[in-house]
């Protein structure tokens, strides 16, 4: 491993302002993505400018609706003493996420800007309709969740773009909402991994969002699934179609994890599973 000049600025335009000045910087947050990839010699950069010392990116904020600033870390998500009771489905992932060490100082906007189809905070966040918010020189942008992953490694974030904060709305008292992940061991990166958030009246389902994890180049929205749910009794009928569909549907690879047909199986597996978990809610 080569060595590299390493900046920590104190604030979000020092930060940017060094990223303009140096060709090829790469932005570091706790590192446990950028490190391994260029001790395997994958990344090379130019220098690395650390976001840990920038104090508009940390903490969490509620207000009625949720601010989680993007240098959070894993284990800052699951200590929150709130977030386990308004977004149960997010600490149920962060708590699957990795091992106690990698979680201290994993943080949540790297995990999303890593842009693996297996980030673990991704699909409840997606789930939970949650916005980001991006800074570059120019000013700020919110986009959708789910208009950030563009491909595996790929982000609409450019490469001069700091995610500042992840944006939840207030969580809706109808809404439940799991998620499921399937390891080959404890502590693995995700095979595949569902979540599901309902809002259920009487026994029709007002609203539906499914997302799946490792089956796709990107996190994945199960739209089809969700206009199958959506105004309808679910019926078990129904939820034979609902695993079909989630089957059929995602575009999962064979790598050394698992193979392309058991990945299928699982995700259809689990979003069955998932569905019928929170009707019993
Ligand atoms: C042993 C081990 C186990 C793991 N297990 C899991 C697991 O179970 N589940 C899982 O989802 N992941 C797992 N990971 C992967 C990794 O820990 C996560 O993706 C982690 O959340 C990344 O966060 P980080 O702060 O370390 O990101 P970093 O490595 O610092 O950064 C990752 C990428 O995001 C960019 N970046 C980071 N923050 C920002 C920002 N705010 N704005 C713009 N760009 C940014 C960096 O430039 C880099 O390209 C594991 C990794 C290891 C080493």
């Amino acid at each position: 491993m080569g060595r590299y000049n390493y900046y920590k600025p104190l604030s979000l335009d020092d930060a940017l302002a060094l990223h303009d000045k140096i060709p090829g910087a790469l932005f570091i947050a706790g590192g446990t993505d950028v490190m391994v990839k260029i001790v395997n010699g994958d990344i090379e950069p130019s220098a690395l400018i650390s976001l840990r010392s920038i104090p508009e990116l940390s903490g969490i904020k509620e207000n009625g609706s949720t601010r989680i600033g993007s240098m959070t870390t894993i284990s800052e998500l699951i200590e929150h003493p709130k977030l386990h009771k308004r977004y149960p489905v997010l600490i149920e992932a962060a708590r699957r996420h990795s091992g106690p060490q990698i979680r201290n100082v994993a943080t949540i906007g790297g995990n999303l800007c890593n842009c693996s189809p297996c980030a673990d905070t991704a699909t409840p966040l997606l789930v939970l309709d949650a916005k980001v918010r991006l800074r570059s020189i120019e000013g700020s942008r919110e986009i959708p969740i789910e208009e950030f992953f563009k491909g595996p490694g790929e982000t609409c974030l450019s490469s001069s773009e700091i995610l500042t904060d992840i944006l939840l709305d207030p969580p809706q008292r109808e809404a439940r909402a799991v998620f499921m992940k399937k390891g080959r061991v404890h502590m693995d990166l995700a095979t595949a991994s569902v979540a599901v958030l309902l809002e259920m009246e009487k026994n029709t389902c007002r609203r539906a969002r499914l997302a799946a994890g490792s089956v796709a180049p990107v996190p994945l929205r199960l739209s089809q699934v969700e206009e199958l749910l959506e105004g309808n009794i679910i019926s078990s009928e129904l939820l034979d179609r609902a695993r079909e569909i989630s089957s059929e549907t995602v575009s999962p690879i064979t790598d050394i994890r698992a193979t392309e047909e058991y990945r299928r199986r699982i995700v259809g597996i689990y979003v069955r599973r998932g569905i019928e978990r929170l009707l019993k809610k």
